[in-house]
């Protein structure tokens, strides 16, 4: 990913602005402590991170339709598939357990999706 792209900023979880300050204290995509632990401010560039009070509640109406895309496929493929079906036995149990695992990066990504839709880049404060 190219930095100074939304994509980047997103899926890297960094500042919306300067695309260099984390945006999470533990900043992995997949993390099992401090899952929505989050600075006051951007490291580098000084951006507040809670613009309002109860700003990243909006950050459900992201992750909500990003759930149903993933789940509402699986929820059919193991109605329609064949139940006795071997290779359907172990994939549906792991396909159910990836669901649930992807739930941690999938709320840090909506996050990030909804201050990159807040604030805009500005290149002159990335180095
Ligand atoms: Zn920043």
């Amino acid at each position: 990913m190219k930095k100074g792209t939304k994509p980047y900023s997103i899926f890297k979880l960094k500042c919306p602005r300067c695309h260099e300050g984390d945006l999470f204290v533990n900043n992995r995509l997949f993390a099992f402590s401090q899952l929505l632990v989050m600075p006051d401010r951007c490291a580098n560039c000084k951006q507040d991170y809670y613009i309002e009070p109860g700003f990243y509640s909006a950050a459900l109406w992201i992750s909500y339709p990003i759930e149903l895309l993933l789940i509402i496929p699986t929820i059919f493929s193991g109605l329609i598939m064949d139940n006795s079906h071997q290779v359907f036995q172990i994939l549906f149990p792991a396909l159910v357990v990836l669901l649930f695992a992807l739930q941690v990066p999938i709320m840090r990504i909506s996050r990030a999706i909804l201050l990159n839709i807040t604030v805009a880049y500005d290149k002159t404060l990335s180095q």
